[in-house]
């Protein structure tokens, strides 16, 4: 390496010794270019090689070191094809051992008699005697540096742990350490962390904790640097949506004045507005009188009467002579918001549009006319609303239902199309307050925290197979009562598809379900649907719907099961959002420990919402005990969204909080060392963040270049990860 070559985060790998061509490409495949980002390829373990133990103490099957001299020639013999095996005796003070390698050709030069090493390795001890097979090692001596703690990386073909080791190490000394002999490298990588920060939440500096993370002296020294740097992603992160989120503030749009309209919205209403409606349409008003985006998330739980305030939104947006335009995930929803909202506004003499994707083609192109000419006042639909065909003629509002189903790249398209216009988001999924911080940081959050009166609580059971005559004699007594079943099964496609691939589950977790799945039959809608129909409730209506029907199709199953001429609807998880069919009172769900607790949720409040007690049983065979059967019991127990929520993230991950693909792939949500299970973390560090925020809006202070550099580096490598 060149004396005067200036070294930094930014200098190239293969400026380091031993880094050929091809070493470099098998870097590279690990998204590995410079010193930083090898710096920041953090272990995936360690070995804990400093416990030193003596001979006379092994265990058989414990995986451990030792300090052993080498007590005969290693020697060598072939045993079959190109297998040879190697084998020499070595001991310490208390006992001796045997050492076994294959395949080591060398094996007799790397141990010469009467030389000492750490060897580190699984033991077996039979009848007294102790083996070590193919130990990893080290050569002991006077001053030796043997760390304690030997990190073990994720590798890609090509690479060696003791490479990667040695490289890691060399960047490390080269950007963090100060050597006085070398004064032309600069050598002290800037500490990102204001020291205020790092002292009020008690973080080692970034030195230390870059050192300590590959190498630590202990696990008390690990613990602190990978809680600095936890903190610093998470803190990055947070400061990055406060940062954005007062740029986009600045961008203008359009007034909105209320001028009387919300009080006409009201007086319409067909119910009275609970305090948490009206609390929330008055942020939404205030944030319309302003001049600037509105971009506001309004979290409530199923059922909480979100329609309504969207509904008050877009009325303000025609109040004042502009458009509005209401997305919706899935068709059904669409539909029904238009039935519903379209009902609401028409009383005020508004018209409103449906476009989704089965609308017909002459219709689609009268409506988009109308769009365009600005005489439609507020469309509905799917997200063939962000379609490039669509052009408003003066778009105020863009309301998008259940946000989390929409892909990011969903989202920009429509933040495109409505640039400098106010963007209301709603969701019903309850999302823990840590996540939600990360997940909607570049919103204002409003919560609907208080269902409508008159609500009763849904009683829930968790049975098995065992139940199941029992089941279906509940499902007759409730049609002849004249209400509605949902039974919600697999969909074909997945039960084709088993195990179902979730990168998002953790292991012993998903070990679990697959063991569960295992011992139960899955049950696909069409399948099940045809069996009740034909065997079990041949004089009752039974339906079925399913993602993979067509528009028409999906929507008449839907009507007949609204208007009663089917009683009992099998259906996948299509129904899930939205829908709303007050006469349905019990809804089963099979395989219950296949879903999330907060899609159980969803589920479950698809019911109770007439006049009739309701009910919801979760059809399982989950062990009793195992974490599925724990699961469900929390869904027994509790009807709080939150509760539900935050469970949900301790037992599985935030996994079904990312529900699109597209969005757990984008880069803002990878995190490195932070997980989003450590609420305690997140909420500190998105607090640090917001109060520097508050301080220097725009990051202008002297003190805070070095953050500003850091979210440009941050930028930069997320564009690198979304193209
Ligand atoms: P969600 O928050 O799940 O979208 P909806 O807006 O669909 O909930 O409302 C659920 C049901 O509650 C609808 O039938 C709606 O008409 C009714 N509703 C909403 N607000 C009230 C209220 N304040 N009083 C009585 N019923 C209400
Ligand atoms: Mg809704």
């Amino acid at each position: 390496m060149q004396r005067d070559m200036t070294i930094s985060v930014s200098t190239p790998i293969d400026a380091l010794p031993g880094i050929s061509t091809v070493r470099k490409k098998s870097f590279l495949s690990l998204g590995i270019t410079c010193l930083g980002e090898l710096t920041e390829h953090f272990p995936r373990g360690y070995q804990a090689r400093g416990n030193i133990r003596s001979l006379e103490n092994a265990e058989d099957g414990v995986i451990s070191s030792f300090i052993l001299t080498v007590g005969t020639c290693p020697k060598s013999a072939r045993l079959r094809g190109n297998l040879t095996i190697t084998k020499f005796k070595a001991f310490d003070d208390s006992g001796s051992c045997e050492i076994i390698f294959f395949n080591r050709a060398y094996a007799d030069k790397s141990y010469p008699l009467g030389s000492t090493h750490r060897f580190y390795g699984k033991v077996t001890r039979e009848r007294g005697a102790i083996k070590l097979n193919s130990p990893e090692s080290e050569p002991y001596f006077e001053g030796a540096a043997l760390i304690p703690m030997v990190p073990i990386y994720p590798l890609s073909a090509g690479l060696t742990q003791k490479l990667m080791r040695s490289s890691v190490r060399r960047a490390l000394d080269l950007l963090y350490r100060t050597s006085p002999s070398d004064s032309c490298i600069p050598l002290t990588p800037e500490e990102t962390l204001p020291s205020e920060i790092r002292r009020r939440y008690a973080l080692c500096s970034r030195s230390f904790a870059y050192e300590n993370i590959h190498f630590p002296s202990d696990e008390e020294a690990l613990k602190s640097a990978g809680r600095r740097l936890a903190f610093e992603e998470l803190f990055m992160l947070s400061l990055k949506l406060g940062y954005t989120k007062h740029f986009a503030r600045r961008e203008s749009a359009p007034i909105l004045h209320d001028t009387g309209l919300l009080a006409r919205f009201f007086s319409l209403l067909p119910f009275k507005p609970t305090q948490a409606q009206v609390n929330v349409c008055d942020d939404i008003r205030r944030d319309l009188e302003l001049g600037r985006p509105m971009s506001r998330l309004i979290a409530g739980d199923v059922g909480s009467g979100k329609t309504m305030c969207a509904a008050a939104a877009a009325y303000l947006a025609l109040g004042n002579g502009y458009q509005a335009a209401i997305m919706a995930p899935t068709e059904i929803l669409a539909r029904q918001h238009y039935k519903d909202i379209g009902e609401l506004l028409s009383r005020l003499g508004v018209k409103v549009e449906l476009l989704v994707g089965a609308t017909k083609q002459s219709e689609k192109k009268r409506i988009l006319a109308s769009i365009a000419e600005g005489e439609t006042g507020l469309v509905i639909g799917t997200h063939t609303l962000i379609g490039d065909s669509v052009r408003f003629k003066s778009l105020a509002l863009v309301v998008t239902d259940e946000q989390h189903r929409f892909g990011v790249r969903q989202r920009a398209a429509l933040g495109g199309k409505a640039a400098g216009t106010h963007v209301l988001v709603m969701s019903a999924t309850p999302i823990p307050r840590s996540l939600a911080l990360i997940l909607y940081g570049d919103l204002d959050i409003s919560r609907i925290d208080e269902l409508p009166p008159g609500r009763q609580k849904v009683d829930t059971f968790v049975v098995n197979e065992s139940f199941r005559d029992r089941l279906n004699a509940f499902i007759r007594k409730q049609v002849e009562h004249g209400n509605r079943v949902y039974i919600v099964c697999p969909s074909v496609e997945e039960v084709a598809r088993e195990p179902r691939e979730d990168e998002n589950i953790d292991i012993p977790n998903f070990f679990e379900l697959s063991q569960v799945e295992e011992s139960c039959e899955l049950k696909s809608a069409v399948e099940y649907a045809k069996k009740l129909r034909e065997e079990v409730f041949p004089d009752l209506g039974v339906g079925y719907i399913h993602g993979r029907m067509k528009s028409g199709e999906k929507q008449a199953a839907m009507d007949a099961f609204v208007r009663g001429e089917t009683q009992i609807l099998v259906s996948t998880t299509v129904i899930e959002v939205g829908v709303n069919v007050p006469e349905a009172t019990l809804m089963i769900i099979e395989n219950a420990e296949r879903y999330g607790l907060s899609q159980l949720h969803q589920l479950r409040g698809r019911v109770g919402r007439g006049k009739d007690k309701s009910y919801c049983v979760l059809v399982s065979n989950a062990k009793a005990g195992s974490s599925a059967a724990k699961r469900l019991e929390v869904m027994r127990q509790s009807s709080d969204g939150y509760t539900i929520a935050e469970k949900d993230l301790e037992q599985r991950g935030p996994g079904d909080f990312f529900d699109s693909g597209d969005l757990r792939q984008h880069g803002r949500f990878k995190l490195k060392l932070a997980s989003f299970n450590d609420a305690e973390l997140i909420l500190d560090a998105s607090k640090a963040a917001s109060d520097l925020l508050e301080r220097d809006p725009t990051l202008e202070l002297e003190e805070h270049a070095p953050l500003l550099h850091a979210l440009d580096m941050l930028e930069r490598a997320r564009e690198s990860t979304f193209n």
